[in-house]
């Protein structure tokens, strides 16, 4: 590894078309006296617009509503009750929200603030909401700036880390890339605070068991947002298609800095992210009901098209919408795998439908695809 230079075998930024941006809450929030560090935050904004003019979509999952909200609310150093934590975010993420809007505003970049929660990346059907909404955002060319929803989460149903919620994130919108702003500046084989001949590993092709263990050791920061999150984080990108970067946020310009080939890691992985979400909705879900499909919709698939109501004829079991479903073909045979845009009560309606008669069937104009090409995986791919 020593001898391949990281700009030999890791992609530049420019060919990453959605990347996400994560950063923690010590880089945006002063520890000491819990303010805003407006110029920082102000410098990678223009490093996201660089990157959003190149042509890419860029996602933000930011941290920092509690340690902003918490200054604000004076609760004393160390940890925080989970109410009081909530009464903290609920006070800190108008002041984020405002930071990233008025930061990115200066750049030219209007961003939407979007709060999730476990559930709604863990259930499919909210997963298909908040990923058309951030798909919408994204259109539009603005930039999704995501936490959790911490007001309403309970402790059970957190996240508790932005680490695995931007990975989440990055899996849900299809991402090529995701980064992980903190406040160390890569993946050490030892905790370097510890040791000093701990070494920085610039790529790591696969998470094996070694990587895993070198993670549990480098306790060199709290377990949670640590190693050990960051390398779930990784498991979760890299799955999903995204290579993953861990670079240090502690200088201004965080981005240029990696586009010059600042040290970091990156974690590759080994799919295009096709392949990859393809493999999830073929691996991972329990198929509720079946798609029967007519020969003309076949042939539609087969050449990459989403599936259309009009070649449905006929839906069998109960789903919801984004339940996964087998589609069969005129003689039963297994054409594809997918994500279903409609329940099955729905689907059952606009059977052999066009798309313009969608609206007046159900009363509300739903998606034109029963299933949409992206949330397919044909039989045998
Ligand atoms: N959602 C938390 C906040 O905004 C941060 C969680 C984390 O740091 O990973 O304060």
């Amino acid at each position: 590894m020593a001898s391949v230079t990281m700009a030999s075998v890791t992609p530049g930024l420019k060919s990453f078309k959605r990347i996400v941006v994560k950063v923690g809450s010590s880089l945006l929030v002063n520890a000491e006296r819990g303010e805003l560090h407006a110029d920082w935050l102000i410098a990678l904004a223009e490093d996201l617009a660089e990157r959003a003019k190149a042509g890419a979509q860029i996602v933000v999952v930011s941290s920092g509503a509690i340690a902003l909200g918490r200054t604000v609310l004076q609760f004393a150093k160390g940890a925080l009750k989970l109410e009081e934590s909530q009464a903290a975010a609920a006070v800190g993420q108008i002041a984020l929200a405002r930071a990233w809007s008025e930061a990115l505003g200066k750049v030219g970049l209007v961003a939407g603030q979007v709060l999730l929660t476990l559930k709604d990346t863990e259930e499919r059907r909210n997963y298909l909401n908040a990923r058309a909404t951030i798909g919408k955002l994204l259109d539009i060319k603005a930039i999704p700036v995501i936490n959790e929803n911490d007001t309403v989460a309970t402790s059970e149903i957190r996240y508790g880390d932005n680490d695995r919620l931007a990975a989440r994130v990055a899996s849900m919108i299809g991402a090529d890339l995701l980064i992980l702003f903190s406040d160390i500046d890569g993946f050490y084989d030892a905790p370097p605070h510890l040791n000093k001949d701990a070494k920085l590993i610039p790529i790591i092709p696969r998470i094996t068991a070694d990587i895993e263990s070198m993670a549990g050791a480098a306790g060199s920061e709290l377990s949670r947002g640590g190693m050990v999150t960051k390398v779930e984080a990784a498991k979760i990108a890299t799955l999903a298609g995204a290579h993953m970067i861990i670079a240090s946020g502690r200088k201004v310009h965080p981005l240029r800095a990696i586009a010059n080939g600042e040290a970091c890691t990156w974690f590759l992985t080994p799919a295009n992210p096709v392949t990859a979400r393809k493999k999830w909705i073929v691996g991972n879900l329990e198929p509720r009901g079946i798609i029967h499909v007519d020969g003309g919709a076949v042939a539609a698939l087969r050449n990459g098209k989403s599936l259309l109501p009009a070649g449905v004829v006929k839906v069998s079991g109960e789903f919801a919408r984004g339940d996964a479903v087998l589609v069969r073909g005129p003689d039963g045979e297994e054409i594809a795998r997918g994500l279903v845009a409609y329940d099955s009560e729905d689907a059952a309606k606009i059977v052999k439908k066009s798309t313009n008669e969608i609206v007046l069937i159900l009363g509300y104009e739903g998606r034109a695809a029963m299933i949409h090409r992206d949330d397919l995986a044909m039989a045998g791919e």
